[in-house]
C-alpha cells in the first residue's frame, strides 16, 4: 500500500484492479476488491491497520471489481446498474472464476454470497462527507454503463476506474465510446494532480489521458472503417488487426483474440444502433 496524498492510499500489488483506501477521522472508505479470495484476506488485514472501514465503493459492475466484496468490510456503494449486475451473479459463476484465478482460495468460498450494495444511485453524483473530507462519486459510464469515478477534490486525486488502464488493453466489450471520450475530457477539466487507473501499476497526472483516449479512438476508427467497407462483424473479426499495443491483464479469463472479438462485436452493435 502506497500513500498518494494526505488521506489517500493505493494498493496495486495484486493482479486485479487498483485498490484504494481513503482515511478519515469518521471512518475509512475502501475502493474495489482484489479478484482473488486469498488476496482479499491479505488486503483486508492491511487496510484495517489504518482504522475502521465504513464504506466500500465499487467503481464498476464487472466481476473483477466486485466479486471479492464479500471478503471486505464496509457498507457497499455502487451505481444502480452495477447492483443489478451483481444481483444477477450466481455463486457458481464466482466459484468457476476462482477456480481459474485462485484455486487455493476455493477453501474460503464455503459461505460465499455476492455482496449487494446497500446504497446506490442511478445518475449524477453522490457526495460523501466524512471527517472533513468530501468524496464525490460520479457516474460517468464509458468503459461500462455502470462505471463511477471517485474524486477527492481537496487532495486533487481521482480514481477513474477502467476508463483509464495503465498499459493494459483498452476493453470496449461493454463500452459507450462516446461517453468514454467525454468522461476523459471531463477528467482533463478537473483540478487533479493524481489519477489512479482501474488497472496497471502506476498513478500519474493528466499526461496519460490523451494516450488512453487514442486507444478508444483507434478501435472506433477501425470498426467504423470496416463498416463503411460493408464488412460484416464476422469479416471484421478476421481482418481487423488489434490497434492497441498492450496485452490484456494476465489474469483475464479470455484470450487476446476473444477480447478483440468482444470489442469488435460490441462496437458493431453500438454503431449499428439508430442515430449513431
Ligand atoms: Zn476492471
Amino acid at each position: 500500500m502506497r500513500q498518494i496524498s494526505h488521506s489517500v492510499f493505493v494498493n496495486q500489488e495484486f493482479a486485479g484492479p487498483s485498490l484504494g483506501l481513503i482515511v478519515t477521522r469518521q471512518g475509512n472508505i475502501l475502493i474495489d476488491s482484489p479478484d482473488s479470495p486469498t488476496e482479499c484476506v491479505h488486503w483486508r488485514q492491511e487496510a484495517e491497520t489504518r482504522g475502521r472501514v465504513k464504506y466500500l465503493v465499487n467503481t464498476d459492475g464487472h466481476p473483477d471489481h466486485y466479486f471479492g466484496d464479500y471478503f471486505l468490510p464496509g457498507t457497499l456503494i455502487a451505481t444502480s446498474g452495477a447492483r443489478d449486475v451483481m444481483a444477477g451473479t450466481t455463486k457458481a459463476e464466482v466459484v468457476a472464476r476462482v477456480k481459474k484465478v485462485d484455486p487455493d482460495g476455493l477453501k474460503l468460498m464455503a459461505r460465499y454470497k455476492v455482496k449487494l450494495p446497500a446504497i446506490t444511485f442511478r445518475e449524477g453524483t453522490l457526495e460523501l462527507h466524512l471527517g472533513g473530507l468530501l468524496v464525490r462519486l460520479v457516474h460517468t459510464g464509458g468503459h461500462s454503463p455502470n462505471l463511477l469515478a471517485i474524486h477527492v477534490p481537496q487532495e486533487k486525486v481521482i480514481f477513474v476506474g477502467d476508463n483509464i488502464n495503465w498499459r493494459h488493453k483498452t476493453r470496449l466489450h461493454d463500452a459507450d465510446p462516446v461517453k468514454w471520450l467525454a468522461s476523459l475530457e471531463w477528467v482533463k477539466s478537473l483540478d487533479v494532480d493524481t489519477i489512479v487507473p482501474g488497472h496497471g501499476r502506476n498513478t500519474f497526472g493528466k499526461e496519460y489521458i490523451e494516450e488512453q483516449a487514442s486507444y478508444v479512438r483507434r478501435w472506433v476508427d477501425a470498426v467504423r472503417s470496416a463498416m463503411k467497407l460493408g464488412w460484416t462483424a464476422a469479416e471484421a473479426l478476421q481482418r481487423i488487426k488489434c490497434p492497441d499495443p498492450y496485452p490484456t491483464s494476465h489474469r483475464s479469463p479470455n484470450t487476446e483474440k476473444e477480447v478483440d472479438a468482444q470489442i469488435i462485436n460490441r462496437l458493431y452493435q453500438y454503431f449499428s444502433a439508430v442515430g449513431k
